[in-house]
């Protein structure tokens, strides 16, 4: 048997179960051995039944005093009842369902250990349909399984021993030199340790491994993707006196913002290209980093060239920066899909001759057709939007030019080493002076009523607020369109009857939504009932209320990003969260927004306390799924990871060493996974 042997040749495996393992992704033995468990249960300590806790499954070892004859029940179903005491003479009493082959084997007057939930009162407990093991002869801790129905714990031990025990060697794609420095176990080793461990340290020493390996693939795979934007020698810029640059701005800069520019204006003048990310919280001012920059390549005769993600965001920057640049003598524009045809020539020729020392526009800048003079510098906003492939298509596009990415999520720097590769980083820590923390409220729905009343107010004062939607679980296909359509309907004919009252949901197109986003920025609609697509990055200043319904369900680092489409102006604001969830994990979590109104720190909150799962967008960028590792909880083996993976990489770039091999063709398959697009 080897690692690529079919499923079907496992004993007690033929076509039927082998589809069903099919469904749970599982084909040959390999797959079969990465099927990992997902918890254990531990005999190796039984309580008594008086010691058993109720409702927790545990394991309790007790002696079977009593089977019970077989009782037939409705649907051809079967029942025993079987009494066991313990050492103290309390009983219990069990409870089975069509287990005939089980009960057979049962001996009485024998000791067994009961692994289930304990029920009923403190004088008569009870346990229903437990997995029954001699008190002898048991390995005492035993791994229990993701399943699909038809196949059973019981099963997939037997077949995951059969595996185990036939299997006689299993490739290690870890290099041996790498694994000793480490103090990794061997795979095989740790195969058998994390399905069949001699106790729960070994288990995760194994499972500590194959998370160490799969992060190192990632890595290994995104840094390759890295790899190939090699840095290109340029021309490199004359430094540009900033000074009247700074004289004309209508405010003084922050101390983090003239970091950030001294840092790029060094990166300019170097004859590598710039290849920089700037990370600021929402309402940080990233775009006057854009606008000094655009200001020095014009300095130095060439263009720049301004991404967004949306038309709408395009044309928020287009004012905003030519409000600062064209006082300096500087041309800016705007390229839209929506230009019109005889604007679009104007601005093309104008662009072609050097006229145009910025562009603004959407994606479609980068298309054919659009010509520049001399581009120099490409900056990317709200660039979490792009995956990682279509990131590295755009730095090839613009092929000897400085590349800027501005971004609103806060990302562990790990994560962004792999995401962005060697990518300089620039923080902006700090907030213009004079805002005010947008003031954070939590109730719950009970109270919903009364803060319609509060958002009404503020709208006759002539505000503008912002409510999203309860989030519905994915389902039918026109569910969410369904609930915002009825959700908003119900306001605007209800609590907010009279108000101008718009709704945006992710079902609509793209002209819609910003039809509907720009009645909504001109102040033509009061209030803009949304799904979660409320627009990154579009400044309403009117706004100064956001209500998000259903807060729970929302990341932290999401909600920030929610809030911070208020408070952008010197009006004190408003972010009401909605949710009944009053205790546990996730009413901690809602505590946190209340007092924390910095992005970085509440995505470490948001780390700790947040369980697996999209980890702060995570897919967003396009990464393939991972099997073992979680990021949220495995942040310091991907540092280690990473390291290594650089090590690697650097010693041996295309992993062509025979050593590396294997683990080139992991790496293959995982950049085989990894998405073209955000989803
Ligand atoms: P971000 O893109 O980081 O969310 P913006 O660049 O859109 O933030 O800036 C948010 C607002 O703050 C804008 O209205 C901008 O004019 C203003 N602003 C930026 N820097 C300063 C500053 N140093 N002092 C005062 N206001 C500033
Ligand atoms: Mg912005």
């Amino acid at each position: 048997m080897t690692p690529k042997t079919s499923i079907r040749y496992l004993k007690g495996v033929g076509d039927k179960r082998a589809a069903l393992y099919h469904k749970l992704g599982v084909d040959t033995v390999d797959d079969l051995l990465f099927h990992f468990p997902r918890s254990y249960i531990d005999l190796s300590a039984p309580h008594t039944i008086g010691e058993a806790l109720l409702q927790e499954p545990c394991a309790v070892k007790a002696l079977l005093t009593r089977i019970g004859r077989e009782q037939r029940i409705r649907g051809g179903l079967s029942l025993w009842k079987l009494r066991a005491e313990d050492e103290t003479g309390t009983p219990l009493d069990i409870t089975l369902f069509n287990v005939k082959y089980t009960v057979e084997q049962l001996v009485p007057d024998r000791y067994y250990i009961f692994y289930g939930r304990v029920t009923g009162t403190l004088l008569k407990r009870e346990m229903s349909a437990p997995e029954i093991y001699p008190a002898d002869g048991i390995r005492p801790i035993l791994p229990v399984y993701p399943l699909t129905s038809g196949l059973s714990t019981r099963m997939l031990r037997s077949h995951m021993a059969q595996a185990l025990r036939e299997l006689k060697s299993l490739p290690d794609p870890l290099p041996a030199d790498l694994r000793k420095q480490l103090e990794l176990p061997e795979i095989l080793h740790a195969m058998k340790e994390i399905h069949f461990p001699r106790d729960l340290t070994q288990a995760t020493r194994a499972r500590r491994r194959f998370i160490f390996q799969e992060l190192l693939v990632l890595c290994c795979a995104l840094g390759s993707l890295h790899n190939q934007e090699a840095k290109t020698v340029i021309c490199p810029m004359e430094p540009v006196d900033l000074q009247p640059f700074y004289h004309s701005l209508p405010f003084s800069p922050t101390g983090a913002q003239r970091r950030c520019i001294e840092e790029c204006a060094a990166d300019l003048t170097r004859d590598v290209s710039m290849n920089r990310l700037i990370q600021g919280d929402v309402g940080s001012g990233k775009t006057l980093i854009a606008v000094a920059c655009a200001y020095i390549l014009a300095k130095n005769g060439r263009q720049t060239a301004m991404m967004a993600p949306t038309e709408i965001l395009a044309e928020q920057h287009l004012v905003t920066m030519s409000q600062l640049l064209e006082p300096l003598g500087l041309r800016v524009e705007l390229l839209t899909g929506s230009t019109k045809a005889a604007q679009r020539r104007k601005v093309l020729d104008a662009l072609a001759l050097g006229q145009v020392d910025l562009l603004v526009g959407t994606h479609a800048l980068l298309s054919d057709g659009v010509e520049f003079f001399d581009l120099g510098l490409v900056v990317t906003d709200e660039q979490h939007r792009f995956g990682v492939k279509q990131r590295a298509a755009l730095s090839q596009k613009g092929e000897d030019c400085h590349v800027l990415v501005m971004s609103a999520t806060p990302i562990p720097r790990t994560l962004s080493l792999i995401i962005y590769g060697d990518l300089s980083l620039s923080i902006l820590d700090e907030k213009p002076p004079g805002r005010r923390p947008v003031e954070t409220l939590l109730i719950d729905s009970g109270k919903r009523t009364r803060a319609v009343g509060f958002i009404r107010k503020h709208l006759d004062e002539g505000k503008q607020a912002y409510i999203v939607c309860p989030l519905i679980e994915q389902g039918e296909m026109n569910t969410e369109l369904r609930s915002a359509v009825e959700y908003a309907k119900a306001l605007a004919e209800g609590d907010l009857k009279g108000y101008r009252v718009g709704l945006l949901h992710g079902r609509m197109k793209p002209r819609e939504k910003e039809t509907v986003m720009r009645r909504f920025k001109s102040g033509e609609l009061q209030a803009l009932v949304s799904t979660t697509v409320v627009e990154v990055g579009v400044d309403v200043p009117g706004a100064t209320i956001i209500m998000i319904e259903n807060a729970e369900r929302f990341g932290l680092s999401q909600l920030h990003q929610l809030r911070g489409r208020v408070g952008r102006a010197q009006e004190k604001s408003w972010c009401i969260l909605v949710s009944d969830v009053k205790s546990g994990k996730t009413a901690q979590r809602l505590q946190v927004m209340k007092r924390e109104h910095d992005g970085f720190k509440i995505a470490e909150q948001d780390l700790a306390l947040r369980g697996p799962g999209d980890f702060f967008g995570y897919r967003q960028h396009g990464l393939p799924t991972l099997r073992v590792a979680d990021l949220a909880d495995d942040m310091e083996v991907m540092e280690q990871a990473r390291q290594q993976a650089q090590r690697l990489l650097e010693e041996d770039p295309a992993l062509e060493c025979p050593e590396h091999s294997l683990l080139r063709a992991e790496r293959d398959a995982m950049l085989g996974s990894v998405g073209d697009r955000p989803n």
